[in-house]
């Protein structure tokens, strides 16, 4: 069995891991002079940044589970912080320390900051009603929609679930898939109270997950190769050939582990690839903008994540007292809005003044760095086809945050594809 792994993101790596583990021999062929797809690390002006400011959550349990089997200490890697979501100036939700879940988010509701007693009852009654139907809808609707059928007031959803989906679906309330939000609530704020945590990265993304996985898969017998372009995969005898940068080689089983708008071309040469890339080529892509400010030494937050409401600014992040790099601020805008619009440059001063009017002690900064992701995600919305991990080419797979699966595009689910194909190429 020799298997290739087209694309070195989170779900490609996943995949090589668990089937270097098991033994099996993989390459992976990865584009890009360096792994990581969507979540890698970068040097800029002496520091180490990410193309995208990461947050994870306890109820990655996949994720988890895959830096443990490649000697990843989590408590290293991560803040772990409690439940707790601000949004400056406007509202503060605190899990309680001593409950079990699910009453720790419910008692944190009841206690909400910047609510009225009306709107703290509004949204513990969705939450209990989520409960009660198991976070399953009968028929999947846009949140917008869903949230204004369950009378969330204006308040709750701008401060608690319009940043919580823009947060895990990359996409606006009006448009977002209502089911896939419940799953990711259902998970997170439901079964056990480690799953509710914050996890923020303590170093860059490269550092953190891709280097060490990638490590793995070479000290088990894998290759890795960097700047291979995969240009076509052919059907030849009962396996494959796989071309890239003038070279062939044979697999008998291929994972294309790529970004659902590259997949088309990739497969272009089976015979059966409709079905698969038809789904795909349907697909809307939301942007994610990270904006990183670095201010002098002495500036930290008062806390590791902040959100602000009412401007461009979602979340601001301390990145100093996470990694150590002082000053350095990292913002992130999540979806589609009127920042997208703007330079960077002007999207840089507009972020620095909506900085200084939250965080009125802030000097100067010394300098900025926008990097816009344009397709960081596919766009949630309802009632979307994704395609199956299995396809109708024997042998043939696909991993990737957009494939079938109960999660948006998330870290979580790019590795949790990426594990079932190479348990889907095990058991053949
Ligand atoms: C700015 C930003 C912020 C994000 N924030 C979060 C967050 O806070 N939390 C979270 O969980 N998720 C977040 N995500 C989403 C997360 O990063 C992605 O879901 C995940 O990284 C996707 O991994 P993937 O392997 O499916 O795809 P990708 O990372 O896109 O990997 C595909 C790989 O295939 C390679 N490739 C493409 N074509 C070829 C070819 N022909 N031959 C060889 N290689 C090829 C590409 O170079 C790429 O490396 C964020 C994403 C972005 C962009």
């Amino acid at each position: 069995m020799r298997v290739a792994v087209i694309g070195g993101g989170c779900a490609g790596l996943a995949a090589a891991v668990a089937l270097a583990e098991r033994g099996v021999f993989v390459t992976v062929f990865e584009a890009a002079k360096q792994l990581g797809g969507r979540a890698r690390g970068l040097n800029w002006k002496g520091k180490r940044l990410d193309n995208g400011q990461h947050i994870l959550i306890g109820a990655y349990r996949d994720t988890l589970r895959l830096m443990q089997m490649a000697g990843i200490d989590a408590d290293a890697a991560f803040m772990r912080l409690p439940l707790q979501l601000i949004q400056h100036r406007q509202f503060r939700l605190r899990a309680s320390a001593r409950l079990p879940a699910p009453l720790h988010i419910l008692c944190g509701l009841l206690r909400a900051e910047g609510l009225s007693h009306r709107e703290r009852l509004a949204a513990l009654r969705l939450m209990i009603a989520l409960r009660l139907s198991g976070f399953r809808l009968k028929q999947d609707e846009a949140l917008g929609a869903f949230l204004a059928r369950y009378r969330q007031p204006e308040r709750v959803t701008r401060c608690l679930w319009e940043p919580l989906c823009l947060a895990a679906l990359n996409t606006p309330v009006a448009q977002a898939s209502a089911q896939v939000f419940l799953n990711v609530l259902r998970d997170s704020f439901s079964k056990t109270k480690s799953d509710s945590h914050l996890l923020l990265p303590r170093i860059d993304l490269s550092g953190l997950l891709i280097e060490p996985l990638g490590r793995y898969i070479r000290t088990h017998g894998g290759e890795i190769r960097l700047g291979a372009t995969v240009t076509a995969i052919r059907r030849q005898d009962e396996g494959f050939s796989v071309e890239y940068a003038e070279e062939t080689q044979h697999f008998s089983h291929v994972v294309a582990a790529v970004s659902p708008f590259r997949l088309p071309d990739l497969l272009a040469q089976l015979p059966q690839q409709a079905q698969s890339t038809r789904q795909c080529e349907s697909y809307d892509y939301q942007p994610i903008y990270s904006v990183y400010v670095q201010y002098p030494d002495s500036v930290h937050l008062p806390f590791p994540m902040i959100g602000l409401t009412g401007g461009h600014v979602q979340w601001v992040l301390d990145r100093g007292g996470l990694d150590g790099q002082a000053g350095l601020l990292a913002v992130v805008i999540s979806a589609e809005g009127p920042h997208q619009k703007l330079t960077q440059e002007a999207l840089a001063e507009e972020i620095i003044r909506e900085l200084a009017l939250a965080f009125p002690e802030l000097p100067q900064p010394r300098w900025h760095k926008v990097i816009a992701e344009k397709r960081a995600t596919f766009a949630c919305t309802p009632n979307l086809e994704r395609p199956t991990q299995k396809t109708d080419i024997a042998n043939f797979y696909l991993a990737g945050d957009y494939t079938a699966g109960d999660y948006p595009a998330t870290i979580e689910g790019a590795v949790r594809s990426g594990i079932t194909c190479a348990k889907l190429i095990l058991a053949s």
